[in-house]
Parts: C-alpha cells; sequence; structure tokens
C-alpha cells in the first residue's frame, strides 16, 4: 500500500527490469511556462522534442522509465488542485511518450522525500517483490538540481548519489545546447520560463510541440481523441469502467493512479 504522503502512478504492463532510467520531472523532462508554481496543463511544455524519442529508445533497450519528483507543493492534500494538476502533467507527459512510464510523488517534506530514498526504496520493494534485482551500474538518474549556481538546491545530485547510481544533468543527457532548448515557436514577450529560456506558446494550444498520440478505437480515427464523460454519484463504478474501457482499447495496457 502507498503511504498517505506517497502519491504513484502506474501503467500496468511496465514490467520490472534490472535496468532503471531514472528521471526528475520539473526542469528535467518539462519546463514550465509561467513565473511561479504551476497552476493549470498549460503551464508545462517539455524540457526539449527530443525527449520523448529518448526515453522510447531506452524502454525498447530495456529499461524500466522511472519518474521521482517532489512536489511538496501539494502538502499531503492528495486529492487537492494542485495534486490534480500535477497529475494532470504526468499524464500529459506520459502521453507524449510510447512507453510505459512510473511515477512516485513525495509530497511532504518526509522520508520520501528527495534525497531521502523512500521512493526508491518503494520502487526495489515492488522490484524485488518480482523477482527482479536491480542492476545500478546499468541504471542511473537525471535530475537538473545538481547544487549548481542557481539550482534551487543539490537534492537530485544526492539523491543518485545515496541511492550509488550514475548522475546526469538533463542537458548533458538529452544532448541539447542552450540554443535548441528553446525550440521552435514565436516567443510571447512574455519572460522567461523556469529554465531561464523565452516564453513560447503554451505546448497544448496549438499542439505545435505535443506529441500526443491518437490510438485507432473502434468507431474513431487514427489521430483523433475519444472525450467519455462519466457521471454518477461516488463509488458507482464510473473509475472501475474507465479502466476496463482503456483496457479493451488497448489491450494490456491499462493505468491507475494510487
Ligand atoms: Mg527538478
Amino acid at each position: 500500500m502507498p503511504e498517505a504522503s506517497l502519491i504513484m502512478r502506474k501503467i500496468d504492463g511496465g514490467a520490472f527490469s534490472t535496468k532503471i532510467a531514472a528521471f526528475d520531472f520539473d526542469g528535467t523532462l518539462n519546463r514550465w511556462l509561467c513565473s511561479g508554481w504551476p497552476s493549470k496543463l498549460t503551464d508545462y511544455a517539455l524540457f526539449h522534442d527530443c525527449v520523448p524519442g529518448k526515453l522510447e529508445e531506452l524502454h525498447q533497450s530495456g529499461y524500466k522509465i522511472v519518474i521521482f519528483t517532489n512536489q511538496n507543493g501539494i502538502r499531503g492534500a492528495l486529492d487537492g488542485k494542485k495534486a490534480q494538476t500535477v497529475k494532470q502533467a504526468l499524464d500529459w507527459f506520459a502521453g507524449n511518450v510510447d512507453a510505459p512510464i512510473e511515477a512516485y510523488l513525495s509530497t511532504k517534506r518526509d522520508h520520501l522525500r528527495k534525497p531521502s530514498l523512500g521512493m526508491w526504496d518503494h520502487l526495489m520493494a515492488r522490484t524485488e517483490a518480482a523477482g527482479v534485482q536491480v542492476d545500478k551500474g546499468e541504471s542511473f538518474y537525471v535530475g537538473d538540481a545538481a547544487g549548481r549556481e542557481g539550482d534551487h538546491s543539490d537534492d537530485d545530485v544526492k539523491f543518485a548519489a545515496a541511492i550509488g547510481l550514475p548522475f546526469h544533468l538533463p542537458e548533458t543527457f538529452f544532448n541539447v545546447s542552450k540554443a535548441e532548448r528553446a525550440h521552435g515557436g514565436q516567443t510571447t514577450g512574455k519572460g522567461t520560463d523556469s529554465l531561464g529560456y523565452p516564453l513560447r506558446a503554451p505546448p497544448m494550444g496549438d499542439g505545435s510541440s505535443s506529441r500526443k498520440r491518437g490510438r485507432p478505437i473502434e468507431g474513431g480515427q487514427e489521430g483523433s481523441g475519444l472525450l467519455v464523460l462519466l457521471c454518477g454519484i461516488p463509488g458507482s463504478g464510473k473509475s472501475t469502467f474507465a479502466l476496463r474501457l482503456l483496457t479493451a482499447l488497448e489491450g494490456q495496457k491499462t493505468e491507475s493512479w494510487v
């Protein structure tokens, strides 16, 4: 069972592996298009357009892709507005990547928060229960909080060191230069994003930087989406129906928040 301050996103079908490709989320896989804490989905953009393809390559090479993110802003309100925004951002990000992604969110300043190892320990407990032994030499962790001048902390580099994983900065790992990171589209002239680059059009407004894949569905078309609204009182079976629908549409792949 997850702990009271841990949020976990898992997608069934993401097999355990001896190799873990672990990532921080904010500032590593995404950047913020706002000056403060993100309050809506359109405050998020991909760190760079190359990120989904790189993660898909890792998956194809046998890595399990895991996100470890400190989200202290949630402060234990696991179903609150901030939590919903972060969950939506993770779902949006995962929707850009054609590979299973497991995510762990620490929501308080406790033993789960990086650089403490609580989130990693949860992953290890599940992995070992599946009879899989992780090879730390083959695994790695990518994060932007490395204690450099201007970094908000050194939580990521300490987290990797405490686990014993090789550590990479996102710009190094994704081999993205400063010029490349400020990817296409017109600047808005409204300041800079969380990484100090000129703000550009939101990623989902015109879809220019979103690679979200439409899946063919019965009665639908490749490239189109399906919007299903489920209305009912709590406990009436909405979530159960949605999971069964996802399973039917995507084979064995279902997803859930716990
Ligand atoms: Mg970060």
